[in-house]
């Protein structure tokens, strides 16, 4: 058996015939354009923004090709990730046949998606270390699991996953591997998308909301084999990315040298707060995290968390699901924030 990315795409969308846009069958230059509809005269905003925007959103794609060092036809951009996800289950899974396997605790969003879309979730628990079951991934793997997701660094739990241990679901499984790295900037292990030339089935994402700062803009990346962008182009809605996020994306793009002094603050201050959180007696465990939160095992999670909340303070209760019992996810703020928490917490009786 090998990857076959014709057999896994559902038969709905290889016969497909994808709307064709005024921007998809004129792209030339000219004087006059009177082909889309739009308004001639202008907008209240300034005059651009009365077009429709480019479809395949290429000048953002050429500046992230260069930041990322991933070709433009190995990228997709999505309405956040979340638009990726979605595009992938429907790329590829049948309703009521297919299925897909994600890992929990993990991201809300797989399980989401494939409960729109009528796909069934296979769930493998984390190891207690909150790394791969493998032997449990095998058993799980039938011949309609379609997409395994991961994430590394997985949210909530805050770790990146071993290299090797994906390395051999790359290697082993033929379906689609998709590997969520939204918070690949605060880790020091390397991204997956110097290794698409590797693995025809993998697909890496990655997103403007977490280190760029940019959750607002809802921008997120797929990076994978140009088949594969090619199936997520095809399905997409013609005009995903506004022209609003492309010329924001655009301009952040010119300051990638503070996002990595950004990244370097929230790091620094999720050591800092780690060390912290530890002289509290109410904190039992701090999980190791490649993230920008930390989940903090307490003695009493649902109670700390109304505690918090009565100071204003808001963090993710995730006590009572599997794994995680106790814990509280906590993103890293600024250090006066930091601060706050810290003292509202070492108040908890
Ligand atoms: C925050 C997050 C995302 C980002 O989703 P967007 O839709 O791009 O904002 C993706 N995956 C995981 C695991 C996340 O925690």
């Amino acid at each position: 058996m090998s990857f076959d990315l014709e057999n896994l795409i559902r038969e709905n969308v290889k016969r497909l015939v994808p709307y064709s846009s005024a921007r998809d069958e004129f792209k030339g230059e000219a004087k006059i354009f009177l082909d889309a509809n739009e308004n001639s005269l202008g907008s209240p905003l300034t005059k651009w923004y009365n077009r429709y925007p480019d479809p395949l959103q290429l000048k953002v794609k050429e500046k992230l090709s260069v930041i990322k060092g991933v070709a433009v036809e190995n990228t997709f951009l999505g309405n956040g990730s979340d638009e990726c996800i979605d595009i992938l289950i429907r790329a590829f899974c049948e309703p009521k046949e297919d299925n897909i396997i994600i890992c929990p605790p993990t991201y809300g969003m797989y399980q989401v998606s494939a409960d729109i879309n009528d796909v069934r979730v296979k769930k493998v628990k984390l190891t207690p270390d909150f790394q791969l079951d493998l032997p449990g991934i095998e058993e799980a793997i039938d011949g309609n699991t379609k997409i395994i997701f991961l994430c590394s660094p997985n949210n909530p739990t805050g770790n990146s996953l071993r290299r090797e241990d994906i390395g051999l679901i790359l290697d082993n499984f033929f379906g689609i591997v998709v590997i969520d790295e939204a918070y690949i900037n605060f880790s020091r292990t390397k991204t997956f998308s110097s290794s698409l030339v590797d693995y025809p089935n993998l697909v890496v994402m990655q997103t403007f909301s977490k280190a760029w700062g940019l959750a607002a803009l809802r921008l997120g990346i797929s990076f994978a084999s140009r088949e594969i962008i090619h199936v997520m182009n095809k399905i997409k809605p013609p005009y995903n990315i506004g022209q609003a996020s492309q010329d924001l994306a655009l301009k952040a793009m010119d300051e990638v040298e503070q996002v990595n002094d950004m990244i370097r603050v929230l790091v620094e201050q999720r050591e800092v707060l780690r060390h912290e959180l530890l002289q509290l007696p109410v904190v039992e465990k701090i999980f190791p995290s490649d993230a920008n939160f930390l989940l903090v095992k307490v003695k009493d999670g649902k109670g700390m968390y109304d505690f918090l909340l009565v100071r204003g303070i808001v963090v993710r209760d995730r006590s009572r699901v599997e794994l995680c019992e106790g814990c509280l996810r906590i993103t890293v703020g600024t250090e006066a924030e930091n601060v706050q928490l810290f003292n509202a917490m070492a108040e908890f009786k």
